[in-house]
């Protein structure tokens, strides 16, 4: 199959609310450039180098994501373009991304990451960490970042009930933090959750975003 067919097979079922991100961390330019050419403009990479590579090589109306976990010290390199960062997990990486969005006279959109998974390999934040975050002066006075919504990672398991019980512990989250009053920087409208293996799962589960990859590109 190839990059196209994979891409149109898994957009003919997407519901019209949910944006799909082209994962394409490890995969190289060529292989973007196939995705795009079929009309891709959203695509997630994991590390912040290689986003910025691509981002060099590739048309400038491409929207780059950052899906990965971020390192404070690398903030500046993506700050100039990035469009959406996913895996924003603490206050501090949160001021530097302010600071650095500043610097480049720009607002950018960042969801935080919630901690659901079982496993404590990955990162995230857990409701009450993320109402103290929300709730911190810090945090009201930022101007240059927007939080836009939540994202998060199921654990990694062929167990569907657990996967579900997972997303839909995310969905009531997210439902209590759309409910409350939006500021300047708080305006949650995206639900960031559902990946090649579990996105019909998320999907029904109210996720608004869905990161893709291996079922695009290949098994990496
Ligand atoms: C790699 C990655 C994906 C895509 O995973 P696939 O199983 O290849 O679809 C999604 N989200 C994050 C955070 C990732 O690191």
């Amino acid at each position: 199959m190839s990059i196209q067919n994979n891409l149109s097979n898994i957009k003919a079922t997407l519901p019209p609310h949910v944006t799909l991100v082209a994962v394409s961390k490890t995969w190289p330019v060529p292989d973007l450039m196939e995705a795009y050419n079929a009309g891709q403009r959203i695509f997630g990479e994991n590390k912040i180098q290689e986003m910025a590579d691509k981002y060099e090589q590739m048309p400038k109306d491409i929207e780059w994501h950052m899906i990965g976990h971020v390192q404070t010290n690398k903030v500046k390199y993506m700050a100039p373009f990035v469009s959406l960062v996913h895996g924003v997990d603490s206050l501090k990486l949160l001021a530097e991304i302010n600071k650095q969005a500043k610097k480049n006279g720009r607002v950018i959109d960042c969801l935080l990451q919630m901690h659901i998974a079982e496993e404590d390999t990955k990162f995230g934040l857990d409701e009450a960490e993320l109402n103290e975050l929300l709730a911190s002066a810090e945090f009201k006075q930022m101007e240059n970042i927007k939080v836009t919504g939540l994202m998060g990672m199921a654990t990694f398991t062929d167990d569907e009930a657990q996967i579900k019980k997972e997303f839909s512990n995310l969905q009531s989250v997210f439902k209590s933090l759309a409910g409350k009053p939006t500021t300047n920087n708080l305006q949650p409208t995206t639900l960031s959750m559902g990946m090649s293996g579990d996105y019909q799962l998320a999907i029904a589960c109210g996720s608004t975003m869905v990161r893709i990859g291996s079922s695009i590109f290949g098994n990496r």
